[in-house]
């Protein structure tokens, strides 16, 4: 710990890294509503936006679907191995730890309840389910530096601390993650991202478990 350069913050994506499997991935394959499958392509090509994909996909589906959806994602999704020692690890060497989510509050909040994160401390995207079909908020837009259009802005929340007072560690697998990854200090990687990664040259250590994570924090990131 005292081998970091500054005091180390972390960001923490939540689909199919705090969880195991992509959790908007997982709904859209369970609930197939008709018209998702070229805008999941436009997103993955880049065409879209993440904040207009994601909002376009979830408008497929009927607000009275809010505690089917809910259950499944509760039902199904898993949490990665090492989590909760993750947290007190960061607890126990008083590292703060965000939860920066492209998902959606109405599950990640839920799936978070048993591991006492406080709330400010919990990025992701809102919703309502006032009208006949479900209409995503963007609470964490992006700020005049971002031009992504991301939705929850992982770049805008990582800029708020300033490179030379923090050391900045971003852990992610996916394509939600790509630009925060390239403000990162030091980027733990799964899947997708661990590619991106390599593509660009970024600073990384792929990981499979938050185990290894606490092992690569213990011994000062890169360094070891
Ligand atoms: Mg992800
Ligand atoms: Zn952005």
């Amino acid at each position: 710990m005292t081998l970091f350069p500054r005091p180390p913050v972390l960001f923490c994506d939540f689909d199919g890294t705090i969880t195991l499997s992509d959790n908007i991935v997982a709904i859209m394959q369970k609930f197939e509503p008709p018209g998702v499958k070229p805008i999941i392509d436009d997103i993955v090509s880049g065409t879209k936006s993440i904040r207009q994909g994601v909002g376009e996909m979830f408008a497929l589906l009927p607000s009275s679907k809010k505690e089917e959806i809910r259950s499944f994602v509760l039902e199904t999704a898993g949490i990665r191995p090492g989590f909760p020692e993750l947290l007190a690890w960061c607890k126990e060497h008083d590292v703060p730890f965000y939860v920066t989510s492209g998902g959606i509050d109405f599950f990640v909040y839920p799936l978070l309840e048993p591991f006492g994160i406080p709330a400010d401390h919990i990025y992701c995207n809102g919703s309502s389910f006032e009208g006949d079909n479900i209409e995503i908020l963007w609470p964490h837009a992006c700020d005049d530096e971002c031009a992504n259009d991301c939705g929850m802005c992982k770049t805008t929340v990582i800029r708020r601390f300033p490179r030379d007072e923090y050391y900045r560690i971003l852990i992610g697998d996916s394509i939600t993650d790509f630009a925060g990854a390239k403000l990162a200090d030091l980027v733990f990687s799964r899947s997708h991202l661990t590619e991106k990664c390599r593509e660009l040259g970024l600073p990384h250590i792929a990981f499979e478990t938050f185990h290894d994570i606490i092992r690569h924090l213990d011994q000062g990131g890169l360094s070891s």
